[in-house]
């Protein structure tokens, strides 16, 4: 016979109404606004109390504010993310915590979505000031025959990520006669977008604007390699067109040829390139591991970004008491730092909660197309609220 435990803790006063459309969703406007409506019995979780809110009538229990809801398994998540950052590849997490490689994606959504938003909470605390390397990272999807260029934000001398976009390019480059016809034998079974990499640019330039846009004294510095598209993109975007004397934008090109030193002004971009290299499975080169889907990919890099910024030490050759993060360094202060760093483990994220770019948007509710891939990716209904 099961027996259940009643987990009467703290969240007993449930901290807002998780309907969005409720007038108590993004803040509770009084304090009598829910009553308790008895509880469910779980094998995971014991006993779940369950409420009502007396505005709009949503019932909703403990488990709907937890990172775990609808989960029917518990999971280590600060070890899962550690081992999932440490390039182990889907099947060997699967293997490692005794489950399937659903529960394997499933984990990595949510916490990729964790990611996306303690990202954009703590970036009030974000220093306004530094210069901001901007680079694409190649790799592909699904086969050889889709390359990718994933544009990556990261700041100078921090090397704090600030945010990531996705496009599928055309295969080009040198290939012999069967490999040019297979290429079109795929090329009617997918649209590849046009000026994908500027579209790309333009999307890491309008999340500059919300989280790192120009102020006086401390003008916006943009640093890329010599790519066309990025001066086309940038002359296009309202951080170059609207400046003035207080709202400067400059950018500064670098040769691909130059020396990949730590002298380097792109030193940040060329740093980070490597670290995805050697720290996700899905990136190494000759290896099995790639990416099958381009949303689920972009979940697991979440879940890096996330780690590298939150978690990892900032230099390996640092004192080995000095445990502080490219966050810390990046401004953000010690204190809030480790208290969301533990919350994102614990409580659930609502979309409705935080004001998100378009590409973080699409990441979160996983709408980027994969090449040959019919239908919308899986996505839970709560991931939507
Ligand atoms: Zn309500």
């Amino acid at each position: 016979m099961k027996r259940y435990k009643i987990d009467w803790g703290q969240e007993l006063v449930p901290p807002f109404c998780p309907n969005k459309h409720c007038i108590h969703h993004l803040e509770p406007r009084i304090p009598g606004w829910w009553t308790r409506a008895g509880y469910h019995c779980t094998d995971t979780f014991g006993k779940v109390p369950r409420f009502r809110c007396r505005t709009c009538g949503k019932s909703f229990s403990t488990q709907t504010f937890r990172i775990n809801y609808w989960a029917k398994r518990l999971i280590d998540y600060p070890e899962f993310h550690q081992l999932s950052s440490d390039s182990m590849g889907v099947r060997a997490l699967a293997r490692h915590f005794h489950c399937s490689t659903g529960a394997i994606q499933n984990r990595t959504d949510r916490l990729g979505r964790q990611m996306i938003a303690l990202q954009t909470y703590l970036h009030q605390h974000f220093h306004s000031h530094e210069d901001v390397c901007i680079d694409g990272f190649q790799s592909f999807d699904v086969s050889q025959y889709f390359p990718n260029n994933i544009t990556l934000s990261i700041t100078r001398n921090t090397r704090f990520v600030h945010e990531a976009t996705h496009a599928t390019l055309r295969r080009s480059g040198t290939m012999t006669d069967k490999q040019k016809e297979k290429r079109e034998d795929l090329a009617p079974f997918f649209t590849f977008e046009k000026d994908a990499i500027k579209r790309s640019f333009t999307d890491i330039l309008d999340h500059l604007a919300m989280q790192r846009p120009p102020v006086a004294g401390h003008p916006l510095v943009i640093i890329t390699d010599e790519k066309l598209e990025y001066v086309q993109s940038l002359k296009g975007h309202s951080l170059f067109k609207d400046q003035d004397q207080e709202h400067l934008t400059f950018h500064q090109r670098i040769s691909s040829r130059a020396e990949r030193t730590y002298h380097n002004p792109l030193f940040a971009s060329n740093y980070i390139d490597r670290e995805l290299r050697k720290d996700l499975a899905t990136h190494r080169r000759e290896t099995t591991c790639h990416r099958r889907s381009v949303s689920k990919g972009i979940m697991r890099l979440w879940c890096y970004i996330g780690w590298h910024n939150y978690h990892k030490r900032f230099r390996i050759n640092n004192p080995s008491m000095d445990l502080s993060t490219h966050a810390e360094h990046a401004g953000i202060p010690k204190l809030p730092l480790e208290w969301y760093r533990d919350v994102a483990y614990g409580g659930r994220a609502f979309l409705s909660r935080f004001d998100l770019t378009v590409c973080d948007t699409e990441a979160w509710l996983k709408q980027i197309p994969t090449p040959l891939k019919t239908g919308p990716e899986y996505l839970p209904r709560f991931a939507w609220g």
